[in-house]
């Protein structure tokens, strides 16, 4: 846990009971706990002007307009976007991701186009483009890595037009390098998007910094809610960009024969939004800018639930990519699979991830099947890792291994 005041560590998650033991919520890079502010700024949209936005000239849609507005400057400010049109409000990552591939895609993109991607992808920045890739004949490309997993030179060829990087995994913690990699696309005009769900919960993110074209992250992973995220896009390319989905609040005038379509943001936000999502979402920025980020070699908690899970004989996967950044650790532990790892785990109230992670071609090269996964958020303390590791020690009994 960081400096936080506890008080502001007011999750209605925490102390909950799973299974007669005290539930240890070690899935943060899955979903977080929601907020007490953002569960309070949903109930009083909900319960005190629940109506619809940008339609509505009576005082509670007015007023519900005007928080869903103020949250998209909230992410403004967040991450130090030029303009307020910058930023679409989507379902998520993977709401955003296909927004970008589907739009992007049809508007810029021809055949024999490179789209260049990482080894660390999650399956929403894989997806998208295979389909792109077969609808327009582009071509997927995967940033190759040397023997000791490093990329010096990322192999553009002439008709490279993207590169679409997650700027950590969140299978392995491990961060791509994408200063190096954003400032190579930059000298050939490769446009850039950072799929940044992992970066966004424990780095402060600055896309005029960064140079990026899009950035994407989603709000479940910040203490938000579910069913929302933002898709930043630098105005001249949102502008040209043909509309990803159609219909209501995105048009400004609709014949029979055609439509001219809403300037942005609105152009990409069709149809009634996620508003309580959203205005919850403005909440959980706001918790997550009183956060002090702190390196992750400062973080006593991670480094000792690495230091623990070692000695006990689990073996931490995906350090021959890079140094872990963020507070994951995915690990084999002999050969006992996952899944019961995770079962007889649950059976102790802790709850961690087992699988692919949604990340299946690195789990191909890692050449692991499947992997345990332990991801941290800021209200996890000391004694959780005391509990993982007995009930590590538990698994172990009972598995006789
Ligand atoms: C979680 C995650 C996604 C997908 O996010 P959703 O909120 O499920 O849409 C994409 N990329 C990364 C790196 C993630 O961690």
């Amino acid at each position: 846990m960081n400096k936080l005041k506890m008080k502001n560590l007011n999750f209605p998650m925490l102390g909950k009971k799973t299974n007669n033991n005290r539930l240890v919520y070690l899935d943060n890079a899955s979903t977080t706990f929601k907020h007490a502010y953002v569960i309070e700024a949903e109930r009083k949209y909900e319960t005190e002007y629940s109506a619809n936005i940008h339609r509505g000239i009576y005082f509670i849609s007015e007023k519900a307009t005007r928080e869903y507005e103020e949250v998209r400057s909230k992410v403004k400010h967040f991450i130090n976007a030029k303009k307020e049109t910058e930023i679409i409000f989507t379902s998520g990552s993977t709401g955003s991701l296909n927004l970008i591939a589907y739009s992007y895609g049809r508007t810029f993109l021809k055949k024999n186009d490179e789209i260049w991607i990482s080894s660390l992808e999650h399956h929403s920045n894989i997806i998208p483009w295979q389909i792109i890739c077969s609808e327009i004949g582009c071509k997927l490309r995967i940033i190759p890595i040397n023997k000791d997993h490093t990329v010096k030179k990322i192999p553009f060829g002439k008709q490279a037009k993207l590169l679409a990087i997650t700027c950590i995994s969140n299978a392995i913690g491990v961060a791509n390098p994408i200063r190096n990699w954003i400032k190579q696309a930059k000298e050939r005009n490769i446009k850039v998007v950072l799929d940044a769900a992992q970066a966004v919960p424990h780095f402060k993110m600055d896309v005029q910094e960064l140079d990026c074209d899009f950035l994407v992250f989603s709000g479940h992973k910040i203490y938000g809610p579910t069913g929302v995220g933002i898709l930043y896009g630098k105005e001249k390319l949102l502008e040209t960009m043909v509309p990803y989905q159609t219909g209501g609040d995105m048009v400004k005038e609709v014949t029979f024969q055609k439509t001219i379509y809403a300037d942005l943001p609105a152009k990409f936000e069709a149809g009634t939004p996620n508003i309580s999502g959203v205005i919850g979402f403005g909440a959980a920025i706001d918790f997550v800018n009183k956060i002090k980020f702190q390196p992750i070699a400062q973080n006593t908690i991670f480094q000792k639930a690495k230091e623990k899970l070692i000695q006990i004989g689990a073996k931490i996967v995906g350090e021959e990519f890079g140094k872990i950044q963020v507070p994951i650790l995915s690990f084999t532990l002999q050969n006992i699979h996952p899944h019961d790892i995770a079962t007889i785990l649950d059976q102790k109230g802790i709850a961690v991830r087992a699988g692919h992670l949604c990340a299946q071609p690195l789990l191909n090269l890692l050449n692991v099947p499947a992997l345990t996964r332990v991801s941290l958020g800021e209200y996890n303390t000391d004694n959780d890792i005391d509990s993982l590791i007995d009930g590590i020690k538990f698994v172990k009994k009972v598995l006789k291994c």
